[in-house]
């Protein structure tokens, strides 16, 4: 053990994006990440060796205090000892499709949908299984899925499937339009192995179809419920609902009781909220401060949140918001 600076996605993490390879997937702070572990990748042929080689020169600079400009005021940097045995992964992100069956307008795939829903992406499942068959997948870390839309991928159940399977994966995370429900999903979150994350951003069905753009209001919330019925006995942390605050749009008291009110009534304890990314990204480009208005809502739903009995996760721009104007 050495203590120094680092983060567990230089160690031991692998994120796969749609032609190529990052250590993570973290972009949202000064130095904006992106740190390449390999340009060009198709699924196949993965060279370990050359990864953790690589791996190993970035470990070595944060060894000897030099952190990365790219990692600058990362969240994820911490000082504390770090583990000598270097050669092994335990986090591994998933993002490497584009296709959706939703359309969010917030997300980067509204300035080019028809051609992200037809982009060609690889199969991952030849390289998970070559990583359980070397045993260089260790427990202690967490798979996780954004994407895209991970259920309309055509090896998704076979890839839950396989690790479920793995006693080393501990840890599964799935970020989810939550219209297509996934008999793979429904089992992780009865084995109490895999979370699900499913994006809602409205409580009525008017405002749903205003930011999703697509008519699934009330297939959304008949899966959110079936998925959080596969919850065991008293333990609710397996099945939240997310609610990102888009300006103007779903940002009033009615709608966000509305989600509430859902969540309440179909048994889902833990809720995830964050704000509109492009919206946080103009104010500090301009350098403004966010609305009051919308500071004083974020209050109100972690007052709420908190009367309700609600966990509340706090994703990062409104993580951001709410610690710097000390509402927490
Ligand atoms: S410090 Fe942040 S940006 Fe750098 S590798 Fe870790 S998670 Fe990525
Ligand atoms: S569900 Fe996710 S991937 Fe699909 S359109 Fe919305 S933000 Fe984009």
């Amino acid at each position: 053990m050495h203590e120094y600076t680092s983060c567990h996605w230089l160690q031991h993490g692998l994120s796969f994006e749609n032609d190529h390879i990052e250590m993570c997937c973290l972009c949202c702070h000064k130095g904006g990440g992106r740190l390449n572990i390999a340009d060009k990748y198709n699924g196949k042929g993965l060279k370990w060796d050359d990864i953790f080689k690589l791996k190993q020169k970035f470990i070595d600079d944060n060894r000897n205090g030099i952190t990365d400009a790219r990692c600058e005021g990362c969240f994820n940097l911490v000082n504390k000892g770090w583990d000598d045995e270097e050669k092994y992964i335990s986090y591994l992100h998933f993002n490497h499709w584009t296709h959706c069956n939703c359309d969010c307008i917030y997300c980067y795939t509204k300035y080019d949908k028809i051609n992200y829903n037809k982009k060609p992406h690889y199969k991952v499942m030849p390289m998970l299984k070559e990583l359980f068959k070397k045993k260089l997948f260790r427990p202690g870390g967490e798979v996780t899925f954004a994407g895209g839309e991970p259920t309309i991928l055509n090896e998704f159940e076979d890839i839950i499937g396989c690790l479920l399977k793995h006693e080393e994966v501990n840890r599964i995370t799935v970020h989810t339009s939550g219209i297509k429900f996934s008999k793979g999903i429904e089992k992780g979150i009865k084995e109490k192995k895999l979370n699900v994350c499913l994006s809602a951003d409205a409580g009525s069905s008017e405002v749903y179809k205003q930011v999703k753009r697509v008519d699934k209001f009330v297939k959304f919330w008949e899966n959110a419920e079936k998925y959080a019925k596969a919850q065991q006995d008293d333990d609710k942390s397996f099945v939240e609902t997310k609610f990102i605050l888009i300006p103007e749009v779903n940002t009033n008291k009615e709608e966000i009781e509305k989600w509430f009110n859902l969540n309440l009534a179909c048994g889902i304890k833990s809720i995830v909220v964050d704000i509109e990314n492009e919206y946080c990204m103009a104010l500090r480009k301009e350098n403004k401060e966010v609305a009051p208005y919308l500071v004083d809502l974020s209050e109100y739903i972690i007052n709420r949140a908190k009367e309700l009995d609600f966990n509340l996760v706090d994703y990062n721009n409104f993580r951001y918001l709410a610690t710097s104007h000390n509402l927490m």
